[in-house]
């Protein structure tokens, strides 16, 4: 209602300055109430939905500001609306995190010394791409394919054996800033991609038909806000004409089901679609790339958390005309997956797995002619949500290396 977007309006003014997240509390909430708090408590107490209310059997993860804390228990003990805590104090993560990455490698002097298993910062991360690609210039390449709103460059990595315009398969991490085991997983996929070409037959064998385009920070200006401000940043960083709330979910800005419903045409909100299709340079510059390359055959967009392996499509309840074939691909990755450490993961188009969600990523690249359109959400169920510890960065990003081996594999022996 108008009332309640003023009063998100106003109420944003105030809190979007504050950096800490003191005594903020994740609880999960079960349904069928949660529809009632989304209404009537979503725009006043700046409520966080990490997880979004979705089907009966499905809990919701609700990120509270302290100062909404109570005013939400009490909402909820009153109607007898089930949750529990998941984190106590988000602060005391974010201070651990702190903590874990002070000890990490500043300067390292080659790939071979690099801190794998520590989130890092957006410049550690390019200059990471920038030794990656001075130590191995017969293979990696670095090309920028465009500017963030705020001026950033937005780089990816070319892995190519040689050949012109050969297919190729895209793998990006990191669209929304606060997943940050997605950024991590990123720098450890190119590491590993170096290590096994030339050993790993598989691997190899991809490599010497398909190039592989990897963009580790898809929204630098997001992600460099999650270090210096805000941990919770998940959107983009553009200005919104007309209100004061910043940036759009670059997730709901693509050109396929744009404005439909599973989006918000609110800026305010989490999930805001943006003015237009495109409107967000980060998406834009993707958009251009992949028309321009013209032979993308596999494109794999990577966030967290949930650990769910999903396929087009996410506007709309019709099937994709490759749903059997997607769903089969998907079936092995998620085996292969769950083969190193025993990780289960759901599997499933995204309107029926998890919710309707319009102007996606993926629904852009299936209807662009890419068949193998897949997102992953990695660990964890909800247990530290976007906040998970940097000891599981290295058995995250290796588990899901063999669901998206099977999916390149595919790739690879099912030319169209
Ligand atoms: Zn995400």
């Amino acid at each position: 209602s108008i009332v309640c977007f003023n009063f998100a309006f106003s109420f944003a003014v105030l809190s979007c300055n504050s950096s800490c997240l003191c005594r903020h509390q994740v609880l999960r909430i079960s349904w069928p109430l949660t529809a009632l708090i989304y209404f009537s408590f979503l725009c006043l107490l700046q409520l966080d939905f990490w997880k979004t209310p979705v089907r009966p059997e499905m809990p919701v993860d609700i990120r509270v500001p302290f100062p909404s804390l109570q005013a939400v228990k009490i909402f909820l003990e009153s109607n007898g609306i089930r949750y529990s805590i998941m984190i106590e104090d988000l602060q005391t993560l974010v201070d651990e995190e702190q903590v874990q990455m002070a000890r990490r490698h500043f300067m390292p002097r080659s790939v071979e010394t690099f801190n794998y298993a520590s989130y890092h910062s957006l410049d550690e991360i390019y200059d990471f791409m920038d030794l990656l690609v001075a130590e191995n210039p017969s293979l990696i390449s670095k090309i920028q394919i465009g500017k963030s709103y705020e001026g950033r460059p937005i780089n990816i990595l070319k892995f190519s054996t040689g050949g012109t315009n050969r297919p190729a398969i895209w793998i990006d991490t990191g669209i929304h800033s606060r997943e940050w085991v997605t950024q991590a997983s990123g720098v450890w996929f190119a590491k590993r991609i170096l290590d096994d070409y030339g050993k790993d037959p598989s691997l190899t064998s991809i490599l010497d038909s398909f190039d592989i385009f990897l963009e580790i920070v898809t929204n630098p200006d997001g992600f460099a806000f999650t270090h210096s401000k805000n941990r919770m940043w998940r959107k983009t960083r553009s200005i919104n004409a007309g209100s004061s709330c910043v940036g759009v979910d670059p997730n709901r800005n693509w050109d396929a089901g744009f404005g439909m419903a599973g989006a918000s045409g609110s800026p305010c909100t989490e999930t805001y679609r943006g003015p237009h299709a495109n409107s967000e340079s980060e998406v834009k510059a993707i958009v251009d790339f992949v028309k321009q390359h013209g032979n993308i055959k596999a494109f794999i967009s990577i966030h967290s958390y949930s650990q769910l392996l999903l396929y087009p499509y996410g506007y709309t309840q019709t099937k994709a005309a490759d749903q059997q074939e997607l769903d089969a691909v998907a079936k092995s990755a998620v085996t292969a997956l769950s083969s190193l450490y025993g990780t289960k993961y759901k599997y499933g188009s995204i309107i029926t797995t998890i919710y309707q969600a319009s102007g996606g990523t993926i629904d852009w690249t299936y209807n662009q002619g890419i068949k193998y359109s897949y997102t992953f959400e990695l660990r964890d169920t909800g247990r530290y949500g976007f906040m998970l510890p940097a000891n599981q960065i290295i058995p995250t990003a290796e588990e899901t290396w063999l669901g998206l081996m099977a999916i390149m594999e595919h790739t690879r022996d099912h030319p169209y």
